[in-house]
Protein backbone atom coordinates (compact mmCIF):
# COMPACT_ATOMS: atom_id res chain seq x y z
CA UNK A 1 0.00 0.00 0.00
CA UNK A 2 1.90 3.39 -1.32
CA UNK A 3 2.29 4.98 2.31
CA UNK A 4 3.14 8.81 1.93
CA UNK A 5 0.01 10.48 -0.47
CA UNK A 6 -3.12 8.30 1.35
CA UNK A 7 -1.24 9.20 4.97
CA UNK A 8 -0.67 13.18 4.02
CA UNK A 9 -4.72 13.22 2.92
CA UNK A 10 -6.04 11.95 6.19
CA UNK A 11 -4.10 14.19 7.82
CA UNK A 12 -5.17 17.29 6.24
CA UNK A 13 -9.17 15.86 6.19
CA UNK A 14 -8.10 15.21 10.31
CA UNK A 15 -7.43 18.79 10.44
CA UNK A 16 -9.86 20.41 8.52
CA UNK A 17 -12.26 18.92 10.74
CA UNK A 18 -10.81 19.23 13.99
CA UNK A 19 -13.49 20.56 16.38
CA UNK A 20 -13.09 24.55 17.66
CA UNK A 21 -10.70 25.70 19.70
CA UNK A 22 -12.43 26.34 23.38
CA UNK A 23 -11.69 29.25 25.78
CA UNK A 24 -11.59 27.21 28.90
CA UNK A 25 -8.80 25.39 27.52
CA UNK A 26 -6.85 27.82 26.14
CA UNK A 27 -3.56 29.03 27.40
CA UNK A 28 -3.68 32.90 27.99
CA UNK A 29 -2.89 33.62 31.60
CA UNK A 30 -4.18 37.44 32.64
CA UNK A 31 -0.68 38.89 33.13
CA UNK A 32 -1.91 41.84 35.02
CA UNK A 33 -4.87 42.63 36.97
CA UNK A 34 -7.23 45.24 36.39
CA UNK A 35 -5.80 48.07 38.17
CA UNK A 36 -2.70 46.98 38.25
CA UNK A 37 0.16 49.50 37.00
CA UNK A 38 3.32 47.36 35.28
CA UNK A 39 5.39 50.80 35.75
CA UNK A 40 6.07 53.52 33.54
CA UNK A 41 7.48 51.54 31.08
CA UNK A 42 4.56 50.75 29.89
CA UNK A 43 1.82 51.70 27.25
CA UNK A 44 -1.29 50.48 26.12
CA UNK A 45 -0.55 47.63 23.88
CA UNK A 46 1.72 46.24 26.41
CA UNK A 47 -1.10 46.63 28.98
CA UNK A 48 -3.39 44.88 26.70
CA UNK A 49 -0.73 42.43 25.70
CA UNK A 50 -0.10 41.67 29.10
CA UNK A 51 -3.91 41.37 30.05
CA UNK A 52 -5.21 39.55 27.47
CA UNK A 53 -2.90 36.54 28.10
CA UNK A 54 -0.39 37.38 24.83
CA UNK A 55 2.37 37.85 26.55
CA UNK A 56 4.44 37.03 29.53
CA UNK A 57 7.26 39.30 31.40
CA UNK A 58 10.45 36.90 31.14
CA UNK A 59 13.46 39.47 31.97
CA UNK A 60 13.89 43.66 30.84
CA UNK A 61 12.86 43.65 26.80
CA UNK A 62 12.26 40.09 26.76
CA UNK A 63 8.77 38.19 26.90
CA UNK A 64 7.47 35.50 26.62
CA UNK A 65 5.17 34.96 23.63
CA UNK A 66 2.00 32.88 24.32
CA UNK A 67 -0.44 31.06 21.82
CA UNK A 68 -2.81 33.88 20.97
CA UNK A 69 0.57 36.18 20.48
CA UNK A 70 1.99 33.38 18.44
CA UNK A 71 -0.94 32.74 16.54
CA UNK A 72 -1.10 36.23 15.58
CA UNK A 73 2.65 36.41 14.96
CA UNK A 74 2.73 33.63 12.28
CA UNK A 75 -0.32 35.21 10.35
CA UNK A 76 2.18 38.50 10.07
CA UNK A 77 4.97 36.54 8.98
CA UNK A 78 2.75 34.25 6.36
CA UNK A 79 1.57 38.55 4.68
CA UNK A 80 5.34 39.32 4.72
CA UNK A 81 6.44 35.91 3.09
CA UNK A 82 3.70 36.55 0.51
CA UNK A 83 4.98 40.12 0.08
CA UNK A 84 8.79 39.41 0.09
CA UNK A 85 8.63 36.43 -2.47
CA UNK A 86 6.10 39.36 -4.64
CA UNK A 87 9.16 40.97 -5.13
CA UNK A 88 11.44 37.90 -5.65
CA UNK A 89 12.92 37.24 -2.22
CA UNK A 90 13.87 34.01 -0.89
CA UNK A 91 13.96 33.08 2.50
CA UNK A 92 16.72 31.52 4.19
CA UNK A 93 18.29 31.39 7.99
CA UNK A 94 21.33 32.35 9.23
CA UNK A 95 22.91 31.49 12.22
CA UNK A 96 21.64 34.36 15.56
CA UNK A 97 25.13 33.24 16.76
CA UNK A 98 27.60 35.56 14.85
CA UNK A 99 31.07 35.18 14.92
CA UNK A 100 33.03 38.02 15.86
CA UNK A 101 35.71 38.29 13.08
CA UNK A 102 33.17 39.63 10.36
CA UNK A 103 32.07 42.08 12.41
CA UNK A 104 36.11 43.48 13.06
CA UNK A 105 36.98 43.00 9.39
CA UNK A 106 33.35 45.13 8.86
CA UNK A 107 34.44 47.59 11.51
CA UNK A 108 31.47 47.58 13.39
CA UNK A 109 32.79 45.54 16.35
CA UNK A 110 33.51 48.49 17.50
CA UNK A 111 31.20 50.75 16.47
CA UNK A 112 28.22 48.83 17.41
CA UNK A 113 29.40 49.39 21.67
CA UNK A 114 27.58 48.71 24.13
CA UNK A 115 24.26 47.58 22.13
CA UNK A 116 25.64 44.45 21.07
CA UNK A 117 25.34 41.37 23.15
CA UNK A 118 28.64 39.66 23.23
CA UNK A 119 30.09 36.36 24.23
CA UNK A 120 33.25 34.42 23.98
CA UNK A 121 33.03 30.39 23.25
CA UNK A 122 35.49 27.81 25.37
CA UNK A 123 38.26 28.56 22.79
CA UNK A 124 38.70 32.03 23.47
CA UNK A 125 36.80 33.38 20.07
CA UNK A 126 34.40 36.72 20.42
CA UNK A 127 30.68 35.94 19.36
CA UNK A 128 27.80 38.19 19.15
CA UNK A 129 24.13 37.86 19.20
CA UNK A 130 23.24 38.75 15.77
CA UNK A 131 21.63 42.35 15.95
CA UNK A 132 21.40 42.32 12.22
CA UNK A 133 22.97 40.73 10.04
CA UNK A 134 24.74 42.31 6.76
CA UNK A 135 28.00 40.56 7.40
CA UNK A 136 27.12 37.58 7.42
CA UNK A 137 24.80 37.54 3.80
CA UNK A 138 27.62 38.82 2.58
CA UNK A 139 30.41 36.79 3.50
CA UNK A 140 27.78 33.91 2.42
CA UNK A 141 27.27 35.45 -0.82
CA UNK A 142 31.45 36.01 -1.44
CA UNK A 143 31.81 32.11 -0.35
CA UNK A 144 30.06 31.56 -3.40
CA UNK A 145 33.20 33.16 -5.93
CA UNK A 146 31.02 34.89 -8.21
CA UNK A 147 27.48 34.15 -9.18
CA UNK A 148 26.67 35.08 -12.60
CA UNK A 149 25.12 38.53 -13.58
CA UNK A 150 22.62 36.25 -14.75
CA UNK A 151 21.02 35.33 -11.16
CA UNK A 152 20.90 38.79 -10.28
CA UNK A 153 18.87 40.36 -8.74
CA UNK A 154 19.32 38.16 -5.60
CA UNK A 155 16.91 38.53 -2.97
CA UNK A 156 17.51 37.12 0.89
CA UNK A 157 15.62 37.29 3.08
CA UNK A 158 14.86 35.36 7.02
CA UNK A 159 12.72 36.42 10.08
CA UNK A 160 14.75 35.58 13.01
CA UNK A 161 14.87 37.04 16.42
CA UNK A 162 17.46 40.16 16.62
CA UNK A 163 19.33 40.89 19.91
CA UNK A 164 20.40 44.11 20.81
CA UNK A 165 21.04 45.28 24.79
CA UNK A 166 18.62 48.66 24.37
CA UNK A 167 19.81 51.13 26.95
CA UNK A 168 15.82 51.45 28.24
CA UNK A 169 13.97 48.36 26.77
CA UNK A 170 10.44 49.92 27.07
CA UNK A 171 6.95 49.68 25.93
CA UNK A 172 6.29 45.53 25.38
CA UNK A 173 7.21 44.18 22.18
CA UNK A 174 7.65 48.25 20.57
CA UNK A 175 11.22 48.49 21.97
CA UNK A 176 12.73 44.69 23.34
CA UNK A 177 16.39 43.21 23.78
CA UNK A 178 14.86 40.64 21.68
CA UNK A 179 12.71 40.91 19.16
CA UNK A 180 11.67 39.50 15.43
CA UNK A 181 12.60 41.52 12.44
CA UNK A 182 12.35 40.38 9.01
CA UNK A 183 15.74 41.77 7.29
CA UNK A 184 15.91 41.03 3.62
CA UNK A 185 19.51 41.71 1.62
CA UNK A 186 19.57 42.77 -2.23
CA UNK A 187 22.58 41.91 -4.60
CA UNK A 188 22.43 43.82 -8.22
CA UNK A 189 24.53 44.82 -10.89
CA UNK A 190 24.98 48.25 -10.94
CA UNK A 191 23.10 51.19 -9.23
CA UNK A 192 20.48 51.68 -11.33
CA UNK A 193 19.03 47.53 -10.71
CA UNK A 194 19.83 48.39 -7.08
CA UNK A 195 17.84 51.33 -6.96
CA UNK A 196 15.25 49.46 -8.73
CA UNK A 197 15.13 46.53 -6.43
CA UNK A 198 14.90 49.35 -3.81
CA UNK A 199 11.86 51.22 -5.15
CA UNK A 200 10.40 47.69 -5.53
CA UNK A 201 10.63 46.51 -1.92
CA UNK A 202 10.30 49.88 -0.51
CA UNK A 203 6.69 49.50 -2.29
CA UNK A 204 5.89 46.34 -0.89
CA UNK A 205 6.31 47.92 2.19
CA UNK A 206 3.29 49.96 1.68
CA UNK A 207 1.14 47.55 0.19
CA UNK A 208 1.83 45.24 3.50
CA UNK A 209 0.38 48.00 5.49
CA UNK A 210 -2.19 48.90 3.36
CA UNK A 211 -3.39 45.45 3.86
CA UNK A 212 -3.13 45.76 7.47
CA UNK A 213 -5.16 48.88 7.52
CA UNK A 214 -2.35 50.58 8.96
CA UNK A 215 -1.96 54.74 8.44
CA UNK A 216 2.06 54.78 7.78
CA UNK A 217 3.75 57.48 6.46
CA UNK A 218 7.52 56.96 4.33
CA UNK A 219 9.94 59.53 5.73
CA UNK A 220 13.58 59.82 4.36
CA UNK A 221 16.25 58.59 7.15
CA UNK A 222 19.44 58.61 8.77
CA UNK A 223 21.56 55.65 7.36
CA UNK A 224 23.22 55.04 11.29
CA UNK A 225 25.53 52.79 11.70
CA UNK A 226 24.45 50.44 9.04
CA UNK A 227 25.60 52.51 6.53
CA UNK A 228 24.79 53.93 2.26
CA UNK A 229 23.36 56.95 0.79
CA UNK A 230 20.16 56.55 0.64
CA UNK A 231 17.93 55.39 3.27
CA UNK A 232 13.56 55.69 4.32
CA UNK A 233 11.99 54.46 7.17
CA UNK A 234 8.04 53.36 7.68
CA UNK A 235 5.98 54.57 10.39
CA UNK A 236 2.89 54.76 12.18
CA UNK A 237 2.01 57.75 13.16
CA UNK A 238 1.14 57.72 17.27
CA UNK A 239 2.13 59.93 20.33
CA UNK A 240 4.34 57.55 21.74
CA UNK A 241 6.52 57.35 18.82
CA UNK A 242 9.85 57.99 19.86
CA UNK A 243 10.51 59.51 16.54
CA UNK A 244 9.62 63.16 15.05
CA UNK A 245 8.89 63.81 11.66
CA UNK A 246 8.27 66.72 9.52
CA UNK A 247 5.72 66.08 6.66
CA UNK A 248 5.41 69.23 4.12
CA UNK A 249 1.74 70.00 3.81
CA UNK A 250 2.05 71.41 0.68
CA UNK A 251 4.90 68.97 -1.47
CA UNK A 252 4.58 66.25 0.42
CA UNK A 253 7.95 66.07 1.34
CA UNK A 254 8.81 63.95 5.04
CA UNK A 255 11.78 63.04 6.54
CA UNK A 256 12.91 62.02 9.99
CA UNK A 257 14.01 65.36 12.05
CA UNK A 258 17.58 63.17 12.57
CA UNK A 259 18.10 64.07 8.59
CA UNK A 260 17.15 68.07 8.16
CA UNK A 261 19.40 70.78 9.72
CA UNK A 262 18.14 71.85 13.35
CA UNK A 263 15.17 73.91 14.13
CA UNK A 264 13.88 74.20 10.23
CA UNK A 265 10.50 75.41 10.02
CA UNK A 266 10.81 75.55 6.09
CA UNK A 267 10.91 72.57 3.69
CA UNK A 268 13.63 71.55 2.01
CA UNK A 269 12.15 70.92 -0.89
CA UNK A 270 9.37 73.09 -2.04
CA UNK A 271 10.38 76.02 0.74
CA UNK A 272 6.78 76.97 1.80
CA UNK A 273 6.68 77.19 5.63
CA UNK A 274 3.78 74.14 5.38
CA UNK A 275 6.46 71.54 7.54
CA UNK A 276 4.48 69.76 10.32
CA UNK A 277 5.91 67.87 13.24
CA UNK A 278 4.41 64.29 14.33
CA UNK A 279 5.58 61.68 16.33
CA UNK A 280 6.06 57.66 14.86
CA UNK A 281 6.68 54.12 15.45
CA UNK A 282 9.49 53.24 13.21
CA UNK A 283 8.61 49.80 11.82
CA UNK A 284 10.18 49.39 8.77
CA UNK A 285 13.99 50.79 7.08
CA UNK A 286 15.42 50.60 3.87
CA UNK A 287 18.75 51.02 3.06
CA UNK A 288 20.80 51.52 -0.65
CA UNK A 289 23.90 50.49 0.86
CA UNK A 290 25.88 50.58 -2.36
CA UNK A 291 28.61 48.40 -2.59
CA UNK A 292 29.99 49.31 1.66
CA UNK A 293 29.93 45.64 2.52
CA UNK A 294 30.68 43.55 -0.87
CA UNK A 295 33.89 45.65 -1.56
CA UNK A 296 35.10 44.72 1.73
CA UNK A 297 34.00 40.87 2.06
CA UNK A 298 34.48 40.65 -1.93
CA UNK A 299 31.35 39.91 -2.38
CA UNK A 300 31.57 39.80 -6.28
CA UNK A 301 29.47 38.26 -9.46
CA UNK A 302 30.73 37.70 -13.05
CA UNK A 303 29.48 40.31 -15.65
CA UNK A 304 28.61 39.83 -18.94
CA UNK A 305 32.22 40.29 -20.21
CA UNK A 306 33.16 37.26 -18.15
CA UNK A 307 35.14 39.92 -15.40
CA UNK A 308 34.60 39.70 -11.45
CA UNK A 309 32.19 42.70 -10.52
CA UNK A 310 31.73 44.04 -6.90
CA UNK A 311 27.83 43.65 -5.99
CA UNK A 312 25.52 46.28 -5.28
CA UNK A 313 23.44 46.15 -2.22
CA UNK A 314 20.71 47.08 -0.56
CA UNK A 315 19.06 46.05 2.71
CA UNK A 316 15.77 45.98 4.37
CA UNK A 317 14.29 45.72 7.59
CA UNK A 318 10.72 45.39 9.42
CA UNK A 319 10.38 45.52 12.66
CA UNK A 320 7.86 42.26 12.70
CA UNK A 321 7.27 41.95 16.16
CA UNK A 322 6.81 45.19 16.80
CA UNK A 323 4.43 45.72 14.03
CA UNK A 324 2.41 43.88 15.80
CA UNK A 325 2.50 45.90 18.88
CA UNK A 326 2.33 48.70 16.97
CA UNK A 327 -0.65 48.13 15.18
CA UNK A 328 -2.84 46.88 18.83
CA UNK A 329 -1.69 50.66 20.07
CA UNK A 330 -2.60 52.69 17.17
CA UNK A 331 -6.01 50.79 17.00
CA UNK A 332 -7.16 49.71 20.20
CA UNK A 333 -9.15 51.55 23.24
CA UNK A 334 -7.43 51.78 26.66
CA UNK A 335 -9.45 48.85 27.45
CA UNK A 336 -9.81 46.61 24.39
CA UNK A 337 -7.64 45.14 21.95
CA UNK A 338 -8.95 46.27 18.16
CA UNK A 339 -6.34 43.79 15.97
CA UNK A 340 -6.05 44.28 11.56
CA UNK A 341 -8.76 41.51 11.29
CA UNK A 342 -5.83 39.41 9.10
CA UNK A 343 -4.24 39.35 12.74
CA UNK A 344 -6.47 38.54 15.21
CA UNK A 345 -5.18 35.24 16.83
CA UNK A 346 -9.39 33.61 16.20
CA UNK A 347 -11.45 35.12 14.03
CA UNK A 348 -14.71 34.26 14.97
CA UNK A 349 -15.88 33.28 18.98
CA UNK A 350 -19.29 31.76 19.09
CA UNK A 351 -21.21 32.45 22.66
CA UNK A 352 -23.40 29.75 23.56
CA UNK A 353 -25.81 30.66 26.12
CA UNK A 354 -25.71 30.46 30.26
CA UNK A 355 -26.23 26.88 31.54
CA UNK A 356 -29.21 26.56 33.13
CA UNK A 357 -30.72 29.51 31.69
CA UNK A 358 -33.77 28.72 29.47
CA UNK A 359 -32.09 28.82 26.31
CA UNK A 360 -29.68 26.25 27.54
CA UNK A 361 -30.52 23.34 25.22
CA UNK A 362 -29.03 25.87 22.91
CA UNK A 363 -25.51 24.84 23.70
CA UNK A 364 -25.54 22.26 21.50
CA UNK A 365 -26.53 23.95 18.59
CA UNK A 366 -24.36 26.69 19.41
CA UNK A 367 -21.17 23.78 19.40
CA UNK A 368 -22.20 22.74 16.62
CA UNK A 369 -22.13 26.55 15.03
CA UNK A 370 -18.86 26.74 15.65
CA UNK A 371 -17.69 23.69 14.45
CA UNK A 372 -19.12 23.89 11.34
CA UNK A 373 -18.06 27.54 10.50
CA UNK A 374 -14.56 26.56 11.75
CA UNK A 375 -14.47 23.45 9.69
CA UNK A 376 -16.45 24.15 6.24
CA UNK A 377 -15.52 27.60 5.09
CA UNK A 378 -11.86 27.43 4.34
CA UNK A 379 -11.21 31.32 5.00
CA UNK A 380 -12.24 29.98 8.49
CA UNK A 381 -10.28 26.59 9.23
CA UNK A 382 -9.13 26.80 12.37
CA UNK A 383 -9.69 30.38 13.69
CA UNK A 384 -13.12 29.98 15.31
CA UNK A 385 -12.84 29.67 19.11
CA UNK A 386 -16.23 28.61 21.03
CA UNK A 387 -16.29 30.39 24.32
CA UNK A 388 -17.90 27.74 26.40
CA UNK A 389 -17.29 28.70 30.09
CA UNK A 390 -21.08 28.14 30.15
CA UNK A 391 -21.26 28.79 34.06
CA UNK A 392 -20.55 32.84 33.15
CA UNK A 393 -23.54 35.32 31.80
CA UNK A 394 -23.53 36.14 28.08
CA UNK A 395 -22.84 39.66 29.24
CA UNK A 396 -19.57 38.56 30.77
CA UNK A 397 -18.24 36.45 28.18
CA UNK A 398 -19.35 39.48 25.76
CA UNK A 399 -17.33 41.94 27.88
CA UNK A 400 -14.23 39.75 27.55
CA UNK A 401 -14.81 38.90 23.87
CA UNK A 402 -14.90 42.71 23.47
CA UNK A 403 -11.50 43.18 25.68
CA UNK A 404 -9.61 40.03 23.48
CA UNK A 405 -10.60 41.65 20.52
CA UNK A 406 -12.19 39.13 18.17
CA UNK A 407 -13.04 40.36 14.58
CA UNK A 408 -16.61 38.63 14.83
CA UNK A 409 -18.61 37.36 17.94
CA UNK A 410 -21.49 35.15 17.28
CA UNK A 411 -24.43 35.13 20.45
CA UNK A 412 -26.75 32.37 20.42
CA UNK A 413 -29.18 33.54 22.39
CA UNK A 414 -33.40 33.44 22.98
CA UNK A 415 -33.44 34.44 19.11
CA UNK A 416 -31.66 31.11 17.92
CA UNK A 417 -34.51 29.16 19.58
CA UNK A 418 -37.07 31.33 17.21
CA UNK A 419 -38.74 29.35 14.79
CA UNK A 420 -36.84 31.25 11.84
CA UNK A 421 -33.38 31.25 14.41
CA UNK A 422 -31.65 34.38 14.17
CA UNK A 423 -27.82 35.19 15.96
CA UNK A 424 -26.48 37.96 17.02
CA UNK A 425 -23.14 39.08 15.36
CA UNK A 426 -21.56 41.93 17.06
CA UNK A 427 -18.39 42.85 14.33
CA UNK A 428 -16.06 44.11 16.71
CA UNK A 429 -14.13 46.62 13.94
CA UNK A 430 -16.86 48.20 12.58
CA UNK A 431 -18.85 48.08 15.74
CA UNK A 432 -21.81 46.94 14.32
CA UNK A 433 -24.49 44.47 15.75
CA UNK A 434 -26.49 42.51 13.25
CA UNK A 435 -29.17 39.65 14.11
CA UNK A 436 -28.56 37.32 11.21
CA UNK A 437 -29.75 33.87 9.40
CA UNK A 438 -27.79 31.06 9.53
CA UNK A 439 -26.87 31.37 6.14
CA UNK A 440 -26.73 35.30 5.99
CA UNK A 441 -23.77 34.88 8.60
CA UNK A 442 -22.13 32.31 6.75
CA UNK A 443 -22.15 34.82 3.78
CA UNK A 444 -20.78 37.34 5.64
CA UNK A 445 -17.82 35.65 6.99
P1 LIG B 1 15.05 52.36 16.72
O1 LIG B 1 15.36 53.69 16.11
O2 LIG B 1 13.62 52.22 17.13
O3 LIG B 1 16.01 51.98 17.80
P2 LIG B 1 16.62 51.14 14.73
O4 LIG B 1 16.67 52.28 13.77
O5 LIG B 1 17.74 50.97 15.66
O6 LIG B 1 15.24 51.25 15.57
P3 LIG B 1 16.94 49.28 12.55
O7 LIG B 1 18.36 48.95 12.73
O8 LIG B 1 16.55 50.22 11.49
O9 LIG B 1 16.34 49.76 13.97
O10 LIG B 1 16.14 47.87 12.44
C1 LIG B 1 15.08 47.58 11.55
C2 LIG B 1 13.74 47.54 12.25
O11 LIG B 1 13.75 46.67 13.39
C3 LIG B 1 13.31 48.87 12.82
O12 LIG B 1 12.72 49.69 11.82
C4 LIG B 1 12.30 48.48 13.89
O13 LIG B 1 11.03 48.31 13.32
C5 LIG B 1 12.83 47.13 14.36
N1 LIG B 1 13.50 47.28 15.67
C6 LIG B 1 14.69 47.87 15.92
N2 LIG B 1 15.00 47.81 17.22
C7 LIG B 1 13.98 47.16 17.83
C8 LIG B 1 13.71 46.78 19.17
N3 LIG B 1 14.59 47.05 20.14
N4 LIG B 1 12.56 46.11 19.44
C9 LIG B 1 11.68 45.82 18.45
N5 LIG B 1 11.88 46.16 17.16
C10 LIG B 1 13.01 46.81 16.84
MG1 LIG C 1 17.94 51.28 17.67
MG1 LIG D 1 15.68 54.40 14.21
MG1 LIG E 1 16.21 52.26 11.78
Amino acid sequence: RPLAAPGLSCVSRAASNAPPARVSRLFQPCNLREGQDAGDMTCRSQRLMLQGGLLHPSSPGCFHYLPGAVRSLEKLVRLVDREMRGVGGQKLDMPALCAAEPWKRSGRWGLMGKEMFRLRDRHGTDYCLGPTHEEAVTELLASQGGLSYKQLPLLLYQVTRKFRDEQKPKFGLLRGREFYMKDMYSFDVDKDAAQHTYQSVCEAYGRLFDQLGLRWVQVQADTGNIGGTLSHEFHLPADIGEDRLQVCGNCGFAANVETLSPGRADCPRCESSSLVESKGIEVGHTFYLGTKYSSVFNATFINAQNKPEVAEMGCFGLGVSRILAAAIEVLSSDDAIRWPSFLAPYQVCVLPPKRGSKTGQLTSLAEELAHSLGSGLSNLRGEVVLDDRTQMTIGKRLKDAARLGYPYVVVVGPRAAEELPQFEVVCQNSGETLFLSREALVDML
